[in-house]
């Protein structure tokens, strides 16, 4: 039996990361821990962020702001923000860093699950924001269930019904994944965009197969801060207030 700590979209945030980490901890505990991409990028912590995922033994997939800092897809595919915070984070990353980011794969497998950081059908690139998204990429799939983040938005979605829309998902009660096929999304650690600047996880019961969602505090003036003093864009530091 395992109960996995699902995190995605770090994006360089220590100060949320290290949070969800001592709640997840203090709280019901994990065995394993998946990372669902986009650990760097936007925030101003890259390789504390890669060096604690390398401690906990997180089993990480690829998401586009590894490709783009790994130079495999070009950085005019973002947006000015993004490019400008990605050459930041390009001239900061240490060796060993790098050296983890180039081993990541674009899809992982785990306890019937498939992580992915977009999708099953675009692993790197595709938003699975509704349920019929994430029903176009079921036959992708070689798992039942499927793990994804880059939306930063947390979400369930079950193929074989309507989907639960994502003001419904309850937080810190465990959600039973039943039959048919499963998405979940556990939401952005680092750069929540849902209207909750607190960082989002989940953790999998794999045995019972439920998911609570959670939220955490994390010191937001102080990731703050340290944007500042990298001389990051003022949007990516602001938005952290906002959760969107
Ligand atoms: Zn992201």
């Amino acid at each position: 039996m395992a109960r996995v700590l699902i995190m995605s979209d770090i994006h360089s945030n220590f100060a949320a990361l290290d949070s969800v980490l001592a709640d997840a901890k203090g709280g019901q505990g994990f065995e394993e821990v998946w990372a669902l991409g986009d650990s760097i990028g936007y925030g101003p912590q890259p390789n504390e962020c890669i060096s604690r995922l390398r401690e906990i033994g997180a089993l990480s997939v690829k998401g586009n702001h590894e490709a783009v800092a790994l130079g495999e897809i070009p950085l005019e595919m973002f947006n000015e923000c993004a490019a400008e915070a990605a050459r930041w984070t390009m001239s900061q990353l240490t060796a060993e860093t790098g050296t983890y980011l180039r081993e990541l794969p674009q899809r992982a497998k785990a306890h019937g699950f498939t992580l992915v950081h977009g999708s099953p059908r675009d692993p790197v690139w595709e938003y699975i924001t509704r349920p019929e998204i994430a029903a176009e990429s079921v036959k992708y799939l070689d798992t039942a269930h499927c793990v994804f983040g880059h939306t930063h938005v947390p979400a369930v979605f079950n193929i074989d019904s309507t989907g639960m829309p994502d003001a419904q998902i309850p937080l810190n009660r465990p959600v039973t994944l039943g039959g048919g096929h499963w998405f979940v999304n556990p939401g952005s650690v680092g750069q929540p965009r849902d209207g909750d600047t607190r960082a989002a996880y989940a953790i999998l019961d794999e045995e019972s197969l439920t998911v609570v969602f959670r939220r955490v505090e994390y010191d937001i003036a102080l990731t703050q801060k340290l944007m500042e003093a990298a001389g990051l864009p003022g949007m990516l530091i602001e938005r952290l207030s906002h959760g969107r």
